[in-house]
């Protein structure tokens, strides 16, 4: 690695080299040492910007070529975003030619002008979600005054968040910085990745750029948040490069658990970075597509000044094995089964629904679908044709009562045992289409995320209590990942050759298996970051360092409401959930007399008919109180308040070894 290193930055300075020379050799025969004269546009031109366009202009002429047919259907669709590249490319390209003319004229007359020198400026990325977490991926790049975001993902909340529906980034440092922001672009169609795009967007409207299948999930979900009408979206193709501003963004096919994933190489005037995205390294990808590793190993021999890579699997060995592995196996499982067969999986997981279609057809057995999502996900993938089958294979779920066990295929969300999935329902006896007996085959094609084993055990269990027969990951083969491995991961970094290394998408201890992993590779230590939330790291050729941080966080949603349930809520929720609650109510008048009750209430503390006592004692604990706090003339709401509850905590503590939230209400008469 360090010698490829080596070697890359010898041919990006042989390259350099090369197109001085070309710009100056005329003027300076006499052979002294050759210098560039810049007017004002052009000192924003250096050595590899000229790269990044040289390039940018082979990739698109490229397409030209290879894709004239994808691009006239492009001029047809809303944004003619190729086009509109191409002509700005070639229109810069054209400007920097004619202000290199220009500069060929006044040369060594005025030393002063002739030494400047320019240098770019530094590029930023910052992180504000994604690190030391699985969930709620966005990363920022910012380049002088102007900003690019990727993805903008939803963290599913821990057990601790009670209530918590879902958990969004802190979008403050995007909204302060709303004027430079130049487009949001993202990687694929997970959650993970596109959740948060409503609520950002209910701040700041920004364009947003993805391939197909990924825009039309972004569109599903900007319609159910009646957002879709005044969103700027844009469909690109693997391989396009959209220009946003002083950066050029290149979608690269890669290889995933959803179809359409993509890596992007951005293209700065600091170098070019290349961020993973989600991926895994698929030699025999289900629709044939192949991830595109000559464009990696094009941009890693041009030099590549940086990479962000998926560490979600970084601390397995080996290859993650094709998603066509499944196939097999489904169809020994189909063959010759008299049961009907019901298959969990992921709902975005359109080739595995491939497949388990597949091996339907190939043993003559209708498919029904069940759950909302994997109702959603199937349409949508069929209207794009990415799921290739009979027309008449999928069936109404009403009507399944219509064929044999061995004439049926249900496909169902719930792999996770979702408390509200079709299949946790159906093995709870309460799906209203589907009843699960001992003539079913339950295939669990998914392996539970972390978090979720424990729900994932008990629906098998439910459903093996019923007598249905249950094949999930630990019994057989029936799923694969969709992230790389560590072979795989030294794949990409072998082709790209970043000279500095940032593993993102993981929780602490995957991103320090990837670190391993790079430096095992030969990239050296201290050109690795191991990067927060909020943390700026600031790169170019010379230096990579952290440069101070920016607000990043969690934000909370529950129903309705966006961040108004913070730390002191959730405090309390935790509270409540675990001790209880004694509220205590008594009218006081101005001189601090109790003059009706008190009356103390409990919830989810002690079972008050039985401890009757109990509460009698707090009551008379808490008559002595205001007795003494009446004779020493404490007369101050707030004292009264603080010295109740105090009090009362330490009397009930003393009685019973908990804690309940103890709530004094005072009237005033
Ligand atoms: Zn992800
Ligand atoms: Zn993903």
């Amino acid at each position: 690695m360090e010698e490829n290193n080596k070697v890359t930055n010898v041919d990006m300075q042989g390259n350099v080299q090369n197109d001085m020379n070309q710009n100056n050799i005329a003027k300076n025969s006499d052979g002294r040492k050759k210098r560039r004269v810049y007017n004002y546009k052009n000192k924003k031109q250096n050595k590899n910007k000229r790269q990044e366009q040289n390039q940018a202009q082979k990739r698109v002429q490229k397409q030209d070529n290879k894709k004239s047919k994808i691009q006239n259907k492009n001029q047809n669709s809303r944004e003619n975003i190729n086009v509109q590249n191409d002509q700005k490319t070639q229109n810069k390209l054209k400007s920097k030619k004619s202000a290199q003319k220009q500069t060929k004229k006044p040369i060594t007359k005025n030393k002063s002008i002739i030494d400047f020198h320019f240098k770019p400026s530094k590029l930023k990325i910052i992180a504000l979600g994604g690190l030391d977490e699985i969930g709620k991926n966005i990363t920022v790049f910012e380049y002088e005054n102007e900003m690019i975001l990727v993805d903008c993902g939803i963290e599913f909340p821990d057990d601790d968040m009670l209530g918590v529906d879902l958990v969004i980034p802190d979008f403050t440092y995007v909204v302060k910085n709303i004027d430079k922001v130049k487009g949001l672009f993202i990687t694929h169609g997970h959650e993970d990745h596109i959740g948060s795009i409503p609520y950002l967007l209910k701040q700041v409207n920004i364009p947003i750029y993805g391939t197909k299948l990924t825009m039309k999930l972004i569109e599903h979900k900007l319609e159910e948040h009646k957002l879709l009408n005044k969103a700027d979206l844009h469909v690109v193709e693997q391989g396009n490069v959209i220009d946003a501003g002083k950066m050029q963004v290149e979608f690269i096919r890669s290889s995933h658990s959803i179809p359409d994933s993509c890596m992007l190489a951005i293209h700065t005037p600091a170098g070019v970075v290349i961020h993973t995205g989600d991926y895994k390294v698929d030699y025999t990808p289900i629709d044939g597509q192949m991830m595109d590793l000559g464009r990696l190993a094009e941009l890693g021999n041009q030099g590549v000044l940086a990479l962000l890579a998926d560490s979600t699997n970084s601390e397995r060995k080996g290859f993650t094995m094709s998603e066509k592995s499944i196939g097999p196996l489904f169809d020994r499982l189909f063959e010759g089964c008299k049961k009907r067969i019901v298959v969990a999986t992921f709902a975005s997981n359109v080739h595995r629904v491939q497949q388990i279609v597949n091996s339907a057809v190939k043993y003559g057995r209708k498919i029904a679908i069940s759950g909302r999502s994997m109702i959603n996900m199937i349409e949508a993938a069929r209207e794009l044709n990415y799921i290739k089958c009979p027309d008449d294979i999928f069936i109404d779920i009403d009507l399944i009562k219509n064929y044999t066990d061995d004439q049926l295929v249900i496909i169902t969300t719930g792999s996770q045992g979702e408390t509200m999935s079709a299949l946790t329902r159906m093995a709870n006896g309460e799906h209203r289409k589907v009843t699960i007996n001992s003539n079913d085959l339950v295939i669990i094609s998914a392996t539970p995320i972390p978090g979720n084993e424990k729900s994932v055990s008990k629906v098998i269990d439910q459903l093996m209590k019923i007598g249905a027969e249950v094949v999930y990951s630990a019994l057989a083969n029936v799923h694969v990942s969709g992230h790389a491995c560590q072979e795989e991961q030294k794949l990409i970094m072998s082709l790209v050759k970043p000279k500095y290394f940032l593993p993102v998408h993981g929780e602490y201890r995957q991103l320090m298996a990837q670190r391993d992993t790079a430096i095992e590779l030969g990239i050296p230590k201290e050109n690795i970051f191991l990067t927060n939330n909020g943390k700026v790291i600031e790169m170019d050729e010379d230096k990579c360092e952290f440069a101070g941080a920016v607000q990043a966080g969690r934000v909370m949603v529950d129903g309705l409401g966006v961040g108004d349930v913070g730390n002191v809520v959730l405090r309390d929720r935790q509270h409540l959930s675990s001790d209880g609650l004694i509220v205590i109510v008594m009218s006081i008048d101005q001189g601090g007399t109790v003059v009706s009750g008190p009356d103390v209430i409990s919830r989810g503390f002690v079972y008050v008919k039985e401890s009757e006592n109990l509460m009698e004692d707090v009551k008379s604990f808490i008559r002595e109180e205001m007795y003494v706090m009446e004779e020493r003339h404490v007369t101050d709401w707030s004292s009264i308040k603080s010295t109740l509850k105090d009090d009362v905590r330490d009397f009930i503590f003393s009685r019973t070894k908990r804690n309940p939230m103890i709530l004094p209400i005072l009237m005033e008469v």
